[in-house]
């Protein structure tokens, strides 16, 4: 698939987990191979945040950072760790996340995690920043956060039904679709064909989640063009539109220009 014409981002890679660090040369070489030329990097906990850094100075223009504290990384002194996030806030921040709720891993700290969503969405608009949201069994609770506020961005990895997903759009947000999407017995297809492709974006989540036919494999940048093909037979697109399109969304959500 080395065509000039297509272009792709992969809005969701943790390129500094596992041992991506190690070949990260080469896995950007093969994400620009595959048409993917920039990958967005969202932030999980303080110890994240250095290696990443590092990522965004070294590859600048290809990989972009984001900052917050991901919901399954709170804990007791949260404030304090997510001040000392923030704190390495610069012009190159593009978003704040992911930030939002799980309740999937857990559902004891409900009142911890929508106070340390409710700081770092201030935080956002504060410094007119999107937001990217994690919403493991908690699309409800998370719009309940965000409609208060005055902000936009993506419900990543979005696994939601039709009425939610229209929620989302008219709070101004966009859809994150990720490998699910691929995936055999998967409901979003029929949801997403619903969808126009305006407020879509695509992305891997490397290294979890990898779409189809990689699935079971470690995940990365360049595997976000099988989401892409697999939105193009759904929404019976071309595949050049659905690059296009959803680069341009990226752009425009994230100021990429
Ligand atoms: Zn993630």
């Amino acid at each position: 698939m080395t065509n000039s014409n297509l272009q792709l981002i992969d809005t969701h890679a943790h390129l500094y987990m596992d041992d991506f660090i190690e070949n990260l040369d080469k896995v950007i070489e093969k994400a620009k191979e595959n048409n993917v030329n920039k990958i967005l990097m969202p932030n999980v906990d303080l110890n994240s945040v250095e290696p990443m850094l590092i990522i965004s100075n070294r590859y600048a223009n290809t990989c972009y950072h984001m900052l917050g504290l991901h919901p399954c990384y709170i804990e007791e002194d949260y404030k304090t760790t997510i001040k000392k996030i923030l704190s390495n806030i610069s012009s190159n921040t593009i978003a704040i996340g992911e930030i939002g709720i799980d309740l999937y891993h857990r559902n004891d700290n409900i009142k911890a995690q929508i106070s340390a969503l409710n700081i770092q969405c201030e935080f956002a608009q504060e410094n007119k920043l999107p937001i990217v949201l994690h919403t493991r069994k908690s699309i409800e609770e998370t719009i309940n956060v965000i409609k208060n506020y005055k902000l936009t961005g993506v419900f990543h990895c979005f696994d939601g039904t039709y009425e939610q997903a229209l929620k989302i759009i008219d709070l101004g947000f966009k859809i994150g679709i990720g490998g699910v999407i691929t995936f055999k017995n998967s409901k979003l297809r029929d949801i997403i064909s619903r969808i126009s492709l305006k407020n879509l974006i695509i992305e891997t989540d490397s290294p979890y989640l990898s779409p189809e036919p990689k699935r079971g494999k470690k995940n990365e940048p360049s595997n976000v063009k099988y989401v892409a093909s697999k939105l193009s037979e759904v929404l019976s697109i071309p595949m050049e539109n659905v690059c296009n399109v959803t680069s341009e969304n990226a752009i425009n959500l994230f100021d990429l220009h």
